[in-house]
């Protein structure tokens, strides 16, 4: 990797490594071929410096990851010892991507409200927050910032909306709904489903994605929520969740599928083997998609966002 090339090529070959049935390890033994601390860029080495807890010498340093580890992060070595990777044996750290951050979520405005009359949301839950990438430690300010907010506005609007009306054909729906997820001659258990939900997402929406792959996936997650589903030990909140599941799951495959672009973290690509995926398209994909409840089914719309002074 050279250093022009983005983070994101580490984390497209591992993927495709693991999709090809391999396990991807970090080595702390040997250097990468060619590599030469002092030919590090400035800002790089800088960093490194100002990170040192135990100083070595510049050979020892050259010599491998784990000597630079040793000079900047005792602490992690002990760690990994005592968790079963001991890394001045040679062991080895096994890879693997994994997500950090969801940058789409429920829609809020201003006070963290949603379409919902008195439904509020904030944290990783609630989407638009970041735009299309999340500058790294974000998340955990803005969970707090609109945490805050919510909470404001929750408490301004207390007492106002009055109780929801629940109708007797209401109540008489859900118990039927209860009922039908008790048959567990009916379907998959709502483990099994969950999990194949978590398997058809990691194959096609993580890291590459491509418009074949998606159209896949929505075919696979549409023929699993026709199989139906069934609770089981994990209890009934557990089958519900997972239920709401499938609406989730196709609600990123259709916005992804839609955007055949790159943008922050949503990768897609052309074909699933190429080396770079499709680029930014500012022109056609400056946009926000919105995914509403249609009579029919979910409604995709790409919209123009919204700028805080036009309101929100
Ligand atoms: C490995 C990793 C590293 C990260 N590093 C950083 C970082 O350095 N800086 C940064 O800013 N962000 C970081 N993030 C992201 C950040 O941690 C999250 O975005 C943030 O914690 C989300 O907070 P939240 O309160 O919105 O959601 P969560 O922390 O997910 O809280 C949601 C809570 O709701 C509960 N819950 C779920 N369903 C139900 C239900 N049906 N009923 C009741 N409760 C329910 C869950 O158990 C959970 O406790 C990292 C994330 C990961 C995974």
């Amino acid at each position: 990797m050279s250093n022009e090339e983005p983070s994101h090529v580490i984390d497209v070959a591992v993927f495709k490594e693991m999709r090809a049935g391999h396990t991807v390890y970090l080595d702390y033994s040997k250097n990468p071929a060619g590599f030469d601390f002092d030919e590090l860029p400035r800002e790089a080495q800088a960093r490194y410096h100002s990170e040192i807890k135990a100083e070595i010498s510049s050979e020892e340093r050259s010599r491998s990851p784990l000597h630079r580890l040793r000079e900047i992060n005792p602490a992690s070595i002990e760690w990994l010892r005592e968790h079963g990777v001991d890394l001045e044996a040679g062991d080895r750290i096994e890879l693997a991507p994994a997500i950090q951050h969801f940058q789409g979520g429920v829609k809020i405005r201003r006070r963290a409200d949603t379409t919902i009359a008195g439904l509020y949301a904030a944290g990783e839950v609630a989407g638009g927050q970041h735009g299309a990438n999340r500058p790294g430690g974000n998340a955990l300010m803005d969970a707090q910032v609109f945490g805050e907010i919510a909470g404001r506005s929750a408490a301004e609007e207390a007492g106002t909306l009055g109780l929801m009306p629940v109708g007797a054909d209401r109540i008489a729906r859900w118990k039927d709904r209860l009922n039908a997820l008790a048959d567990r001659t009916h379907g998959l258990p709502a483990s099994q489903v969950r999990t194949r939900i978590q398997t058809i997402l990691s194959g096609c929406a993580s890291v590459v994605r491509t418009e074949k792959g998606l159209t896949e996936g929505l075919s696979a997650l549409a023929d699993l929520k026709a199989g139906g589903i069934h609770a089981d030990e994990k209890g009934w909140a557990f089958a519900l969740e997972t239920i709401n599941m499938y609406d989730v799951a196709e609600m990123v495959m259709r916005a992804a599928c839609m955007r055949d672009e790159s943008r922050g973290p949503h990768l897609y690509f052309a074909h699933a083997d190429d080396d770079h995926p499709v680029p930014r398209n500012d022109e056609r994909w400056q946009r926000t998609i919105v995914l509403r409840k249609g009579r029919d089914g979910m409604i995709p719309e790409a919209r123009t966002p919204v700028r805080p002074e036009e309101g929100m």
